[in-house]
């Protein structure tokens, strides 16, 4: 089986995507292969940052990897928190200052549209192939919910009335963001 490393030093994220694609490939992440450095993540885009993360692993040990970028575009705020969406209060990152900050900038808005994107970025045999998945949906006025991180508590999906906070976890992974990008990719990964 080949072997392809996930560009992550998250080993919870690893295990998820291990889960759906494990089948085809042999997934491993950062700290299974001893790889310890920091990945840099300077890029404007989702693809510059998926891309850039995969590059750096891919120029040391010239590996078959891929590695993702996700984050919140809100439509009446240009697209931000955007790429920014972990440190948008700041460093170091907190799910719960970045909502506040959100809703404060949101305060008086009644655009409030918004989509969740996910970008992977996959260097298979020295070709480079992309996998987009999105959502979109509306910022609530207030947090609901307990479940889920980041901005899932104020993140209502279209054709739902209740947050990705407040949704059972089985129902956010079928039709997130990310399990979008993932479904792709293991199409993708099959096809191979
Ligand atoms: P990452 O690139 O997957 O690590 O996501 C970057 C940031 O985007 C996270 O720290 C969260 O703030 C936000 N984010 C990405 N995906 C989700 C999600 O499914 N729910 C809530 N927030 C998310």
């Amino acid at each position: 089986m080949k072997e392809l490393i996930f560009v992550t030093h998250n080993a919870h994220k690893a295990d998820e995507v291990k889960a759906i694609i494990n089948d085809t490939f042999k997934i491993k992440n950062l700290s299974e292969i001893n790889f310890f450095e920091d990945i840099p993540e300077t890029g404007n885009t989702f693809q510059d940052n998926a891309l850039q993360k995969a590059k750096y692993l891919h120029d040391k040990i010239k590996c078959n990897c891929f590695a993702d970028d996700s984050g919140l575009s809100v439509d009446a705020l240009h697209g931000e928190p955007g790429v920014l969406s972990a440190r948008y209060a700041g460093e170091p990152s907190n799910s719960q200052r970045n909502t506040e900050k959100l809703l404060k900038a949101l305060k008086n808005e009644t655009n409030r549209k918004a989509q969740f994107i996910t970008v992977i970025a996959v260097i298979l045999d020295e070709q480079i192939h992309f996998f987009e998945g999105s959502i979109q949906g509306t910022i609530t006025k207030a947090p609901q919910g307990e479940g889920g991180f980041g901005y899932d508590p104020v993140f209502i999906p279209d054709g739902y009335d209740k947050t990705f906070a407040e949704l059972p976890s089985e129902v956010k992974n079928k039709i997130s963001h990310r399990a979008v990008a993932m479904q792709k990719f293991k199409d993708f990964l099959n096809s191979k």
